[in-house]
């Protein structure tokens, strides 16, 4: 699975989730553009940023990007219901 691929739509980026020694796993750039190697992080804002960069760069990189990662970030960040006082059925959904 992966967020965006070199030449869909003409994408700049090859993203997607790479487990790491965590939970959280990591965001990679694969062989990104910016750095001339793979980048990765465990951070979602960094990795949103790291896109930003990429679009201030001239690259092309598909809001599916962005997107894919947003969901890969809610599924393994759940809201915890510990803010919300109506959070009754805050459990998964439509884990396959
Ligand atoms: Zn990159």
């Amino acid at each position: 699975m992966s967020w965006s691929r070199f030449f869909w739509d003409g994408s700049e980026v090859y993203t997607f989730p790479s487990q790491g020694p965590t939970a959280e796993g990591h965001y990679e750039c694969c062989g990104c553009y910016l750095n001339g190697h793979s980048w990765k992080t465990l951070e979602y804002a960094e990795f949103v940023a790291h896109l930003d960069e990429h679009r201030a760069a001239g690259h092309e990189v598909p809001d599916y990007a962005y997107e894919g990662a947003a969901e890969w970030y809610a599924e393994h960040h759940p809201p915890t219901g510990e803010e919300t006082a109506d959070g009754a059925d805050a459990g998964e959904d439509d884990q396959a």
